[in-house]
């Protein structure tokens, strides 16, 4: 990592001088982290919401036993009439869970129910609608398959098998796909824990009188959100004052219990004056232009052992870098292998007025219209303090750089909070 007088290298010629494109600044990001060394094991159900640290195999063959996909009877496919019909008697009941016992000889078969245990010598299994019945005998015509509806042992995964991949994040799904296989335990990479504060003299915390000029800190709630999210350990060290002495012993304090650190506030320029000094003391931090609307600073580095995302102060900044910047970075460090999240290309309802020159992360509702069709909207203003059109949104609308506004019915990419948050 470059030290923060060094100026930073330019990868675009359309960006001017000294900013960052999106992409470049979340790939130093991706580049500089790597995930945790930290493993632990936990017990399946304390599983959910946590990073494999291995790839997990299955002891077993899932299905079990090879058994039958349908309510019928099985029995040998070399038995069954290439033409005409011919009759088998039933001996005996396959049960789930209580298996037939004895061997179906030839011309013989067995009443068979949907996940059974295929006896010994069946090979087949024909659908109780498929013969006709009359007591303890089945009447079968030409037509059927050997080895129809039988599901066998080891075809859903085999024993040995990958069941998930190292870095899967561990879903309701999982959980199930695990107790599956019979694990009971995990080995899943350990919690990361991350502090962060807001700085500015003009915050209060709730259920403090705001005097002329003050605000109520909201960042550091919407952190707080994002971060508990992400599943990791949260360290919430207030807010910290525009002052070098209680902004240098923060850092100091937080670089020693966090594997991340991240400050909302005091990076942009002119304020970033002492707060840079402060972290050009302590550690090797990078101030990044980058050329987005809204959140242009930004910065990013090493405290000690700790990284450190320097977020912008405007409620809506805050969001935006968070989430294209900080949680890809974070989830690679928690050792995620999918660190990026979904985006899909949709018709935009209204214009969207946009300047050339920055990547644009408009507020977006997604709906349908009134033929069905997926569509996004707008919702109205979209200043970088208006932390409302977060709460009204649904989605990001994400505008490339060389963009100059959407007319109606353009298509625009977007990237829905489900999934997202
Ligand atoms: P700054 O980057 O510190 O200049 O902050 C930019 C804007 O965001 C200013 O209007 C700040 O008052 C506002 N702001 C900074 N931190 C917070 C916070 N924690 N909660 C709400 N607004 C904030
Ligand atoms: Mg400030």
């Amino acid at each position: 990592m470059s030290h923060s007088h060094k100026p930073v290298s330019i990868t675009c010629d359309d960006v001017p001088a000294g900013t960052l494109t999106v992409d470049a600044a979340r790939e130093r990001i991706k580049a500089a982290m790597e995930p945790v060394a930290g493993i632990e094991r936990v017990a399946l159900r304390d599983a959910l919401g946590r990073v494999l640290a291995e790839d997990v195999r299955s002891p077993v063959d899932v299905p079990s036993h090879t058994n039958s996909a349908m309510d019928g009877y099985a029995l040998r496919g070399a038995d069954l009439p290439a033409e005409g019909s011919a009759r088998f008697p039933v001996v005996g009941t396959s049960w789930a869970g209580r298996p037939y016992q004895g061997e179906v000889g030839p011309g013989s078969c067995v009443r068979i129910f949907t996940g059974a245990a295929m006896p010994d010598g069946a090979d087949t299994v024909l659908m109780q609608e498929a013969v006709k019945r009359a007591d303890d005998v089945i009447e079968v015509r030409s037509g059927h398959r050997a080895g129809e509806n039988v599901r066998q042992a080891g075809e859903d995964l085999p024993r040995g098998g990958v069941v998930l991949e190292d870095g899967a994040r561990i879903r309701p799904s999982d959980l199930g796909l695990l107790a599956s296989v019979g694990l009971a335990e995990v080995n899943v990479r350990r919690r990361l824990r991350v502090a962060f504060f807001s700085t500015g003299d003009e915050l209060r915390s709730i259920g403090e009188p705001l005097g002329k000029g003050d605000i109520y800190d909201s960042n550091r709630y919407t952190l707080h959100g994002m971060l508990r999210r992400l599943g990791v350990e949260i360290i919430d060290m207030g807010v910290v004052r525009d002052d070098r002495g209680a902004t240098r012993s923060a850092f100091r304090e937080a670089a020693a219990v966090a594997d991340v650190l991240m400050t909302s506030g005091g990076v942009s320029v002119g304020e970033a004056d002492f707060v840079k000094e402060t972290l050009d003391e302590l550690g090797e931090v990078d101030f990044w232009k980058i050329a987005m609307k809204p959140g242009k600073p930004l910065a990013f580095g090493r405290i000690d052992k700790a990284w450190f995302f320097g977020l912008p102060g405007n409620p809506v900044s805050v969001m935006v870098t968070f989430y294209q910047f900080a949680q890809p970075g974070i989830r690679r460090l928690m050792g995620c292998r999918d660190t990026e999240a979904p985006v899909m290309r949709v018709p935009c309802v209204g214009k969207l007025r946009k300047g050339k020159g920055r990547t644009e992360f408009q507020r977006g509702v997604l709906m349908r219209d009134e033929e069905g069709r997926v569509v996004v909207d707008s919702t109205g203003a979209q200043g970088s303090g208006i932390l409302s059109s977060m709460s009204r949104a649904n989605c990001f609308i994400i505008l490339p750089r060389e963009s100059e506004g959407v007319a109606p019915g353009d298509l625009v990419d977007v990237q829905p909070f489900e999934g997202l948050m």
